[in-house]
């Protein structure tokens, strides 16, 4: 697959797990990459680990000033953004009917309107270079839905409805959107699930395995490359079958 060599790239939530693996890859193919967590001292941490072509910047995507600050803080270093991976994602799970305002909102805040806001935050400078990769971290619960996860479902959802959108926005300018739909994914997010949840998560995976970080990486590496520039608007499941 084709060189990243040149390119600056942005990753939200790579402090860990799939996000985590994408920077690493990245890397390896000649990348610069900005990450970003919630705290500054974790990001920090990761960018160590990952070599001296990674920063590692405290960002809460779920508010517009601070994704403002992050982008501005890579254009200042790097001078630009190439491509920019949507990762950061959390669940908390709970039946609709127990779930108060302020879970609700912060699920939508955290996994939908802050692609928005990373995507308005570079979207000058990608018109301007005539270039852009844009790779939103969706879910399969946003193709079928999951008991539980009406929000994260919800907000995952939406963000297909935004990936269509953006690409044909920004399409004339060279710049592609696209989304990788993840399954069941080994990560600290699934590892917390309860055993019983595992099980039946599992038993749905035609696969009949969970997926790995890198697994779900291959499809962002690809939509990333030069061999990709012809697809965007689309939705790539990773799921083992899973959304099937
Ligand atoms: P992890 O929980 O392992 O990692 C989540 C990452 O997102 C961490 O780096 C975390 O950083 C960061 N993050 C969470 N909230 C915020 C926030 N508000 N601002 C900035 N960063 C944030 O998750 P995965 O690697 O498993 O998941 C990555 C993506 O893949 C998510 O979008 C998730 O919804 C999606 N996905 C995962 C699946 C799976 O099975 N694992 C299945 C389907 C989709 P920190 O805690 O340091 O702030």
């Amino acid at each position: 697959m084709s060189s990243l060599k040149g390119k600056i790239a942005v990753i939200t939530g790579g402090t860990r797990g799939i996000g985590y693996a994408v920077a690493r890859l990245f890397i390896e193919r000649g990348a610069q990459v900005a990450l970003c967590g919630r705290s500054e001292e974790s990001a920090s941490a990761a960018a160590q680990r990952l070599g001296s072509s990674c920063i590692g910047i405290g960002c809460d995507v779920s508010n517009p000033a601070a994704v403002d600050a992050l982008i501005g803080r890579v254009a200042a270093t790097w001078g630009t953004v190439h491509i920019l991976v949507n990762n950061a994602g959390s669940t908390d799970d709970g039946l609709l009917i127990r779930m108060k305002d302020e879970r609700l909102e912060r699920l939508i805040q955290t996994n939908l309107s802050s692609v928005f806001y990373t995507c308005r935050a570079t979207a000058a400078m990608m018109m301007k270079q005539r270039y852009g990769r844009i790779i939103n971290i969706g879910s399969v619960a946003g193709l079928r839905g999951n008991a539980g996860q009406c929000a994260y479902a919800a907000a995952k959802a939406g963000l297909i409805g935004f990936t269509k959108s953006y690409a044909r926005e920004m399409a004339s300018r060279n710049i592609t959107v696209n989304l990788v739909a993840p399954g069941f994914i080994d990560t600290e997010m699934t590892a917390s699930f309860p055993e019983a949840q595992r099980d039946a998560l599992l038993s749905r995976v035609p696969l009949q395995r969970p997926g790995t970080a890198e697994e779900v990486v291959a499809a962002v590496a690809f939509l990333a490359s030069d061999e990709a520039a012809y697809i965007t608007g689309a939705t790539l499941t990773v799921d083992g079958g899973l959304g099937t």
